[in-house]
């Protein structure tokens, strides 16, 4: 039999064991925040590498402020050495996010039922996990020399930015340029679908500083949160429809979120509202925004146009000061557009489900930033099982039918990456 007919074959005889593994890692409660139970859940992922032949290593994101004690940032690495060929690194992140209200099943049960896995963290990306663990085991079984080295990583912290997670092993060099070729991040983004970067992300504080007076001659101050209204009417009246108006050429799905776009995450100002009330002419108010940009686009004149628009805007409240503070930004990623990582997967795709593989690209960002931005590994997409609409969800599942594809895909196109087709 042919060494990838070979590696399909153990696939679909390791279906129990994909499901068990799963469900395992879904009744491991790794709630971010605060970021419970990391350690018990990377020794589990490291276990099971060390026993498919893994180098295991444990890095602890110690220098992090999210550390701590009682909630230790733990990420776990292997690395299976073949012959001097490509590495190609699968990554997941093992945290979730809590539950929430609204399920019909225990979310840390990791209930199997009617041929789906459910859980929290099952498709996003419990599952995934999986699917690259398998993919590695898969091609051991099948007796498959790999010309390569595969390396499987569980990290932290992904739903809250993974700082201590991804971009911790970029700072640490343990993922870089000149010891990383691909990576595949098996998020969910449905079997047949390719996932090769994501639009900027410009969060940024604006306070708005007017004068105090008494409030009921509001003629002598200057009131901040009229300032800020001013501001507000401006976005929605001048900037949104410019945003709604710039398209990117990324695939961004879904539509909306091929154009740039901006929202109010929050406000505040005056006297908290609720409490004992003066008479004051407000003299501060705040509020934070989320401006995500498009590739097109490029940051610094995303931030220019906010600047000019906010100076016209309260040009007509003299006495009005205003400040803004950068709280985060993303610059877009992007595969390159001929990445060998995309066609070995493309064929992978055409090879299992029967059709060609259509690309997209993330309305939010993933762990794909610190990879290309700070690793340097610019030849990186996500690509793994689940459904994107499921994730975060109460009763979030996972198809088995969907995770088998996506381990036989994975597997492919790794022995692909290292010459064996
Ligand atoms: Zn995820």
């Amino acid at each position: 039999m042919h060494p990838i007919d070979r590696v399909v074959a153990e696939v679909d005889r390791a279906v129990d064991e994909m499901v068990e593994f799963t469900a395992d890692l879904v009744r491991i409660p790794t709630i971010n925040p605060p970021g419970e139970a990391y350690d018990d859940c990377a020794r589990f992922i490291g276990n099971r590498l060390a026993a498919d032949g893994f180098d295991v290593e444990y890095l602890v994101a110690d220098g992090r402020p999210e550390h701590s004690a009682r909630y230790p940032r733990v990420n776990v690495v292997g690395g299976r050495r073949g012959g001097p060929g490509p590495v190609v690194h699968l990554n997941g992140h093992f945290d979730v996010v809590p539950a929430g209200a609204g399920w019909t099943l225990d979310p840390f049960g990791g209930i199997v039922r009617d041929g789906k896995i459910y859980g929290r963290g099952a498709c996003d990306m419990k599952a995934g996990i999986a699917a690259a663990v398998f993919a590695s085991e898969a091609i051991t079984r099948a007796g498959v020399q790999l010309p390569g080295t595969i390396e499987i990583s569980g990290t932290v912290d992904e739903e809250s930015g993974g700082f201590a997670g991804v971009a911790w092993l970029a700072e640490q060099g343990r993922v870089a340029k000149d010891r990383t070729d691909y990576v595949i991040i098996p998020e969910p983004l449905d079997v047949d679908r390719i996932c090769i970067g994501h639009r900027g992300v410009y969060w940024f504080e604006l306070t708005t500083r007017g004068r105090i007076a008494h409030g009921s001659m509001p003629f002598l101050g200057v009131n901040a949160i009229e300032g800020m209204g001013h501001v507000l009417e401006a976005i929605k009246s001048e900037l949104q429809p410019v945003l709604a108006a710039r398209t990117t050429a990324m695939p961004v799905v879904p539509d909306g979120a091929r154009h740039a776009t901006i929202n109010i995450n929050g406000i505040d100002g005056g006297q908290p509202v609720g409490g004992i009330q003066t008479p004051c002419v407000a003299d501060c108010c705040r509020a934070v925004f989320d401006r995500r940009f498009l590739i097109e686009e490029g940051f610094e004149p995303t931030r220019r146009e906010i600047v000019a628009l906010i100076e016209r805007a309260i040009r007509a409240m003299p006495g009005l000061k205003y400040e803004m503070r950068d709280l985060m930004i993303v610059h877009p990623t992007k595969t390159p557009d001929e990445s060998p990582l995309v066609g070995a997967l493309d064929a992978a795709i055409l090879r299992i489900l029967n059709k060609p593989a259509t690309l997209v690209a993330s309305p939010g960002t993933y762990d794909q930033k610190h990879f290309a931005r700070i690793a340097g590994v610019s030849h990186c997409v996500a690509y793994g099982p689940g459904e994107l609409e499921l994730a975060h969800q109460p009763d979030e599942w996972c198809r088995i039918a969907d995770l088998v594809k996506a381990t036989k895909v994975i597997a492919l196109a790794t022995l692909d990456l290292m010459g064996v087709k």
